[in-house]
């Protein structure tokens, strides 16, 4: 492929901390982003060539994107399948990964179905329309159950573990399920849980090193690699990856999340969680932690250069900075001089404006020697916190 001074262009749906990264990796290869999203100055719009303000599914946006763009990808579930798919027929500026991908993915039913279907290790699994549902599910698979609502979940919300019936009305309340459906899940007494990023490229897969990911109240906290397991296991999840890219269609990183489970008298068994079809918050660390980045290799795919190597340069800890503070406020972060002298770590700053109990407001990644550092990575964030805004408003700093 040739480059020249204003393309390729990409146009993304999404200018999220996700959006923000693949613009800085396109940066170096001369591959501008064109971004949309709802919220003006999103975090994306600090980096990317244009911000276009509107909804992830808004006809005219969306066009207005493809004109500008040479392909268009998204780094949010909630973009719209039908108008990615009305948009390209229009403008002929493909999409990648394929809409139909976006449309499996979205629905946590339709996922696991298509996955199971195609012979991938999943928890056990029942399609759930009511309460009855869910007590009968409860008792086939066993109590506790994870109920999840099949779509618009992230970040935790939208699970729940329900412990016996009597709990069914409320959980499906609390995920906010009573329309669109939910699916329960045997309980996975996990060993730990796992990720493989996952790429594909116009005639080439490739797979990132093993992550094992932390989550606390089901948000993903902590990424190290090489995950603590043996060898063998990591590859057993790389081949479960591996897998899981032969059912998907169109170009792009996936972010395949995995539980590995101990089994009487045989090796740890992995099972297949989710997949994201987009760069993932478990693949942060291989900024600085491999040849390549997750959001290159997904700006590669995209545009249709070769894909890069994945290998790691040394074992890589990161971790997340979430938003600690009791209510809404805008956003000032503390201890940033601290952090960044106590360690080698590298802070990611997202620019959000307002800080939120629990959003995803920064990540900290460092690359140590034998192993990963993550008490490094955990030490540097411990150090940041948020303070009171100007207004006054309490951010509870810690
Ligand atoms: P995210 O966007 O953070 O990935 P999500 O809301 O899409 O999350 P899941 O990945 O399905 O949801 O679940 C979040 C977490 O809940 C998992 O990482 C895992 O810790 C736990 N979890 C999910 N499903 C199960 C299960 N069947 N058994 C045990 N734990 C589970
Ligand atoms: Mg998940």
């Amino acid at each position: 492929m040739d480059l020249s001074a204003d393309s390729p262009t990409v146009g993304v749906v999404g200018g999220g901390q996700l959006g923000r990264m693949l613009a800085e990796a396109g940066s170096p290869l001369g591959v501008q982003l064109v971004v949309s999203d709802p919220t003006p100055d999103c975090p994306a719009n600090h980096v990317a060539r244009e911000q276009l303000v509107g909804a992830f599914d808004d006809g005219d946006t969306l066009r207005a994107l493809a004109e500008r763009a040479d392909v268009l990808t998204y780094e949010i579930e909630l973009a719209d399948p039908d108008a990615l798919d009305a948009v390209s027929e229009q403008t002929g500026t493909p999409v990648h990964p394929a809409p139909d991908t976006l449309r499996t993915i979205q629905d946590k039913l339709v996922q696991n179905e298509t996955f199971a279907e195609a012979g991938l290790p999943l928890p056990a699994f029942r399609r759930v329309d009511d309460a009855d549902d869910l007590r009968a599910a409860g008792e086939e698979l066993g109590w506790p159950v994870m109920v999840k609502a099949r779509t618009g979940g992230y970040d935790g919300r939208g699970n729940v573990p329900v412990d016996s019936p009597d709990e069914a009305e409320t959980a499906l309340a609390e995920i906010g399920a009573d329309d669109g459906g939910a699916v329960a899940e045997e309980l996975v007494e996990f060993e730990r849980e796992l990720a493989v990023i996952g790429a594909r490229g116009s005639d080439e897969t490739a797979t990132f090193p093993v992550t094992e990911t932390v989550q606390r109240e089901e948000i993903l906290r902590e990424s190290l690699s090489p995950a603590r397991t043996d060898e063998g296991t990591r590859e057993r999840a790389r081949a479960v990856a591996r897998s899981v890219l032969d059912e998907l269609d169109g170009r792009g990183v996936f972010g395949i999340e995995l539980f590995e489970r101990e089994q009487e008298g045989g090796p740890n068994e992995i099972l297949l969680n989710e997949v994201a079809p987009r760069p993932h918050n478990s693949g942060h660390w291989s900024i600085e932690g491999c040849v390549t980045s997750q959001f290159e290799q997904h700006v590669r795919a995209v545009v249709g250069l070769p894909l890069g190597s994945t290998r790691r340069r040394g074992p890589t800890a990161s971790a997340n900075v979430l938003g600690e503070v009791a209510e809404p406020t805008r956003a000032r972060l503390t201890g940033v001089d601290e952090a960044l002298a106590a360690t080698d770590a590298h802070l990611h700053w997202y620019g959000k404006r307002e800080v939120r109990p629990l959003r995803k407001m920064g990540h900290v990644t460092a690359v140590g020697e034998s192993e990963p550092p993550l008490s490094a990575v955990r030490e540097a964030v411990e150090t940041l916190g948020f303070a009171a805004d100007r207004n006054g408003e309490e951010g509870r700093s810690r």
